[in-house]
């Protein structure tokens, strides 16, 4: 009976945490809190030169980068990451994106944030994938920091096959000139937060972010979940 019932409940609301299998049984939440708890988080986004902004100086202007968790092949974020990228599991960026959101929330630089942008996926990777894990991460921020998110100004023009196996450099000539803005002047004078998954080596972010210095006057924060700690 008792399995019946475990079964039943499965079938309704099949909710297991993807970093350690257990059973979640609040509503709404896709990491169980014992996760929660042990995720890695960096706390940098009110620390100037933190490690993911000393690794992009001097690669563009920017007024912040902020990374929301450390992220290494073992630990808790990389089964969460995988759960969003390849399994399908929206609700895990979702809820990423709006704890990270509420810890930023009354930062500064948060403050004079315009618009929300996702890195983009070409459109056959998003055809494929069905949705954009990016996206989803910004719409949780979004939810959080009551800013816009802008989704159709920032696009991928060419597709380019997955960088996690190629060098620093292969990465850099894999993403260069890749980004374009389709209307430079909607962000003119604007503050955009560019956000993505994870940073590795600052590649795809340093692409977007040179696509995105066609607007006049624009000021760029970058807010990732994972700063990954190997290379
Ligand atoms: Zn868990």
């Amino acid at each position: 009976m008792v399995k019946l019932f475990k079964h039943l409940q499965n079938l309704f609301f099949d909710n297991t945490c993807p970093s350690c299998k257990k059973n979640i049984l609040i509503k709404n939440e896709y990491i169980c809190l014992q996760c929660i708890y042990s995720l890695p988080k960096t706390n940098n986004y009110l620390k100037p030169n933190n490690s993911a902004e000393v690794m992009m100086a001097g690669r563009f202007p920017f007024e912040r980068i902020a990374t929301y968790c450390i992220f290494s092949k073992e630990g808790t974020l990389q089964p969460l990451i995988h759960s969003l990228k390849y399994k399908n599991n929206k609700n895990i960026g979702l809820q990423l994106g709006r704890m990270f959101g509420k810890d930023i929330h009354n930062s500064s630089f948060v403050e004079t944030v315009d618009f929300i942008v996702p890195v983009p996926l070409h459109k056959k990777k998003l055809k494929s994938r069905g949705y954009n894990q990016s996206e989803i991460i910004a719409e949780g921020i979004s939810s959080a920091i009551s800013k816009s998110l802008s989704n159709d100004n920032l696009i991928r023009e060419i597709h380019n096959p997955s960088q996690t196996k190629l060098s620093k450099s292969q990465r850099w000539d894999n993403v260069e000139g890749i980004f374009k803005l389709t209307n430079p002047d909607q962000y003119n004078n604007k503050h955009i937060l560019l956000v993505d998954d994870i940073i590795t080596t600052g590649s795809t972010i340093e692409a977007c972010a040179k696509a995105l210095l066609e607007a006049k006057n624009i000021k760029i924060s970058v807010a990732t979940i994972g700063e990954a700690i190997y290379l």
